[in-house]
């Protein structure tokens, strides 16, 4: 049936508007109404100058856009919803995945398959009852498949590693437009890019990956109004210095709209409440606690720990990799006031993610203890380049301490993944996406050739 169909297609030469016709979702051209509603990215901050939207509706359509793609050299980028976009997809069709969103969990096999659209709020509350979870991350409307091939540093990833390590198998299009699963047996090296390499290399129609046993989970934030700052650094530092892999700390300056100033720390900590109170004890003698949401949680509720805004607006963010936050560091992290910034975020790294695992994927191991993540929420031009200009000092201020390094996940507009992966990675990848895809049928948010 499948080949008949793209037989029909690959017959003669199409245009984007004769696809409406071989497409069961929606396709959006440039003049219709509702293309700028179409094209735009959950995170308004970040433009998005595509050449058409095309919503799939199934692996099938996918398979017909990719086949129309390849037969008149054009480009397509794959995207949920765009919480973390590039901006750098001009000219090219942006497949729109929001519609391929089954999730299920299997509790024998310990596995989920996911649809290439599915959220991880998805995950967590179908493994929930089984207390299963997969790797996911602080934001539970992130796509699953989209911090998965970028790699997925998440709550539990000094414990377990990253997100991409624990995928078993995707189902994905080929450069040709052809159906391929994609295994460590079926493929090594393809296996290997598409874990941590981002969405280079085939257009992902679903995914399966290990869920964990989750039989105990304690989490929860302290919230303290900023003067307390340099107490809860302390805190922090000294609860990070010893924290055992099952423990993830994360420090924030946070300053909300129409909200004073707060300092607060979330946590997660794999086992019991009582063993998670006394590794978090230094945070307990500090006074003024506005909340503390830290108690025994389900698993579905991972994504609530740090109230990360789940609907559009415009964000804009940096990170960057420390190589340590001694009392020089702390110091110059809390020197001025985070304004106009939304939050500046120290997470905790180490454990798993700072090792290689055998057999691994692409995604590169953080040997940098500390992760600081900056975010702005401007509402317009000047109130942008305010940001940009926080964001500029609070890096020039921790000059010293920067890697120059990045998560391939985190990497903002004008960076490129050269920040992410070592040459000898880089070299591999780049063989790899023109052996596969000589004709740049699909770029990754961040491509791996310019
Ligand atoms: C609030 C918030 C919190 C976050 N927390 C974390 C965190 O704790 N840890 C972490 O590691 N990251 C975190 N991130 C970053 C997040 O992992 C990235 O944004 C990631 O790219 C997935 O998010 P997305 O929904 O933007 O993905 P998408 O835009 O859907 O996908 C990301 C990229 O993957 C590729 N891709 C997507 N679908 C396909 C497909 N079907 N086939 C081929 N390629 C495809 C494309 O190149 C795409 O641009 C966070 C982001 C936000 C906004």
């Amino acid at each position: 049936m499948e080949k008949v169909f793209l037989t029909t297609i690959r017959g003669a030469s199409m245009t984007l508007n004769d696809l409406r016709q071989s497409i069961k979702g929606r396709v959006v051209l440039r003049g219709d109404e509702c293309f700028d509603d179409a094209r735009r990215a959950w995170n308004r901050a970040v433009d998005q100058p595509v050449l058409a939207v095309v919503e799939v509706y199934d692996a099938e359509d996918v398979a017909t856009l990719v086949t129309y793609a390849r037969q008149e050299r054009l480009t397509v980028t794959a995207q949920q919803s765009g919480h973390r976009p590039s901006g750098d997809v001009e000219g090219v069709i942006l497949l729109r995945t929001e519609r391929l969103n089954d999730v299920a969990v299997n509790p024998d096999t310990r596995t989920a398959r996911v649809g290439a659209g599915a959220m991880w709020d998805q995950v967590l509350m179908a493994g929930s009852p089984h207390e299963l979870a997969g790797l996911a991350g602080s934001s539970s409307v992130v796509s699953v498949l989209g911090s998965a091939l970028g790699g997925g540093a998440g709550w539990f990833g000094r414990k377990y590693g990253f997100a991409a390590n624990s995928v078993r198998a995707f189902d994905a299009v080929d450069a040709d437009g052809l159906p391929i699963r994609v295994t460590a047996d079926s493929d090594p090296d393809l296996f290997w890019a598409m874990r941590g390499g981002g969405g280079d290399f085939a257009m992902v129609t679903a995914m399966e990956f290990d869920l964990l046993p989750m039989p105990a989970l304690y989490g929860g934030r302290m919230l303290w109004a900023v003067d307390q700052a340099p107490r809860v650094l302390d805190a922090y530092r000294e609860i990070t210095a010893n924290a055992p892999d099952e423990l993830s700390a994360w420090f924030t300056l946070l300053h909300l709209p129409d909200s004073p100033p707060l300092v607060t720390v979330a946590a997660t900590f794999l086992g019991g409440p009582a063993e998670a109170r006394s590794l978090l004890r230094p945070l307990d003698d500090i006074d003024g606690v506005i909340a503390d949401s830290r108690c025994v949680i389900p698993v579905g509720e991972l994504g609530g720990i740090c109230a990360e805004s789940v609907d559009p607006g415009p964000e804009l963010w940096r990170t960057e990799l420390l190589t340590g936050l001694d009392d020089r560091a702390a110091q110059l992290l809390l020197a001025k006031p985070i304004d106009p910034l939304t939050s500046v975020q120290i997470r905790h790294l180490g454990g798993a993610l700072a090792v290689d695992p055998p057999g691994g994927g692409a995604v590169p191991a953080l040997a940098a203890p500390y992760m600081l993540a900056m975010l702005g929420t401007p509402r317009d031009l000047a109130a942008t380049a305010a940001v940009r200009a926080k964001m500029n000092e609070i890096t020039d201020t921790l000059g010293d301490y920067l890697t120059g390094t990045k998560p391939y996940t985190s990497l903002a507009p004008g960076e490129d993944v050269s920040l992410t992966f070592p040459e000898s990675t880089l070299v591999r990848l780049r063989a790899l996406k023109r052996s596969l895809d000589p004709h740049n049928v699909f770029r990754g948010k961040f491509p791996i050739l310019r």
